[in-house]
């Protein structure tokens, strides 16, 4: 669907949530098992819209999108039935007889805003918390990932119930034709200047957002990492998809007396995983856009580059690139790198990890390399961030009873599993109170007895 008239749809899907067909337990099995099937009989469709945005290997399409999504619909409707049964809490005794509980509402109608990095998990995995909440939706994949975008558009209607959900085609126009709508739940992933925006839009109706920004990711390597198995696991959470991942490491912070073993262990594991000419691997993927290209060749200037560097811009190429002697206030210590770059620089303490994390916005993910009992549990204890693992990176996402989300400037609301169903339901508090005692205590006019206690 494309054109800014969004009024209509918001309307026609409003309507059929008003209808009530969106709340029984057996229509929200039937959507997640035709999303299910959609990325089963459409996963060539998938595949080769990821390669031609992205370069994506399979392999990697499949840990993060295809199988993903698979799993995780399947994860969702095991466990819905039990999510949405009303949890009992107890009254006070002054109450009784009486009975309470928390149901779990659906909130109506939803925009999902996508990203273009892992472009069908991102459009699609907030549609499975929406689906596991009772909600309709219209969702608006990245127009950057123009070809995921499209097969998005022409399978969902297909699979998907028409009366309740809709895909949107479009870039900054329509999603900000698409804002000025009424919204009972806006989820937007991207960056924070963009989040800024959509919050903005939607506290005009005061719409419950939920915003999965990026940011930072501080990755410390302690003296006692055990560094070859750090370095791989850092080289491929860096690396996968060419580094344009959000809970991917942006930059290592290494303890100094193991700085110069940990670089030739991360050196290896480069080059063990991509080969010397990582431009011929089957397995690394691909800049975006030229114009992403053009912000990460910049990013080159900021440090001295100790592997990769090489770049080709007809091919969209960045070779995985390691970078020393990075100064703090260099260009690529003020964004996020979003790209096969990654900074290391020198740290001396645990105290110095804490001060360098809490003098920054919170960040998406932090993650520490530790052997050392007690080092981790330093750090997590005095910073904050949205996710953290402890001798590994990047992969949280992938465990469906995790909350994923982040924190202030990464963020604000959880989804996956269980919270995804949360944050797409309205807790609602009922009490039911018999009318057979009905203490006179209660009302006015007070006892002299009751004013003096
Ligand atoms: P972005 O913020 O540029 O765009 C995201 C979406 O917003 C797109 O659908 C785009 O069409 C729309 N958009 C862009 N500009 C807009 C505007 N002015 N008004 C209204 N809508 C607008 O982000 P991106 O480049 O697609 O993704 C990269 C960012 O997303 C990184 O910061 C990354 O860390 C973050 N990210 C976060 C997560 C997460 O789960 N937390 C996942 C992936 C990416």
């Amino acid at each position: 669907m494309t054109g800014n008239d969004f009024g209509a749809t918001v309307a026609r899907h409003r309507k059929y949530f008003l209808s009530g067909a969106t709340r029984s337990v057996e229509w929200r099995e039937a959507q997640l098992t035709a999303l299910q099937t959609m990325m089963t009989e459409r996963a060539e469709d998938f595949y080769a819209a990821m390669w031609k945005d992205l370069r994506r290997n399979r392999i990697d399409a499949d840990l993060t999108d295809v199988k993903f999504l698979v799993d995780e619909a399947a994860y969702t409707r095991s466990h819905l039935r039990r999510w949405m049964h009303p949890q009992v809490v107890s009254t006070p005794l002054t109450l009784a007889p009486a009975h309470t509980h928390v149901r779990f509402d659906p909130l109506g109608v939803g925009l999902i805003i996508g990203a273009w990095n892992y472009p069908v998990m991102l459009a699609l995995s907030p549609l499975i918390a929406a689906i596991s909440g009772g909600n309709a939706a219209v969702i608006k994949p990245s127009e950057v990932s123009a070809a995921t975008a499209e097969v998005i558009a022409r399978t969902v209607p297909h699979y998907l119930d028409p009366e309740a959900f809709s895909v949107v085609l479009g870039g900054v126009p329509e999603t900000t034709a698409l804002l000025e709508q009424a919204w009972d739940h806006i989820f937007f992933t991207g960056g924070p200047p963009v989040g800024k925006v959509v919050m903005t839009a939607a506290a005009k109706n005061l719409t419950p957002v939920v915003l999965e920004l990026g940011g930072k990711n501080p990755t410390i390597v302690h003296s006692s990492a055990d560094l070859a198995t750090t370095a791989r696991r850092i080289a491929q959470g860096r690396w996968l998809n060419a580094g344009q991942t959000c809970t991917a490491p942006d930059h290592v912070l290494v303890f100094k007396d193991v700085a110069k073993p940990f670089l030739e262990h991360l050196k290896n594991a480069v080059v063990a995983m991509y080969g010397s000419d990582p431009q011929k691997s089957p397995d690394y993927g691909r800049i975006v856009s030229p114009r992403h290209f053009d912000r990460l060749v910049k990013l080159l200037g900021s440090g001295q580059v100790y592997h990769g560097g090489e770049h080709d811009r007809e091919d969209r190429f960045l070779a995985p690139t390691i970078l020393v002697n990075v100064p703090l206030d260099s260009l690529v210590m003020q964004e996020e790198v979003f790209g096969p770059i990654l900074p290391v620089i020198e740290v001396g303490s645990v105290e110095e990890v804490i001060r360098y994390v809490n003098a920054r916005p919170n960040p998406l993910g932090l993650y520490v390399f530790a052997e050392e009992q007690g080092v981790a549990e330093r750090i997590l204890d005095a910073t904050e961030s949205g996710d953290a693992v402890v001798n590994d990176c990047t992969i949280q996402p992938l465990i469906h009873e995790l909350p994923f989300g982040g924190v202030g400037n990464s963020g604000m609301g959880k989804y996956h599993g269980e919270w995804g169903f949360r944050a797409y339901t309205n807790a609602r508090g009922v009490l039911y109170h018999s009318t057979k005692i009905d203490l006179g205590v209660r009302y006015p006019p007070y006892s002299e007895h009751q004013r003096l206690r």
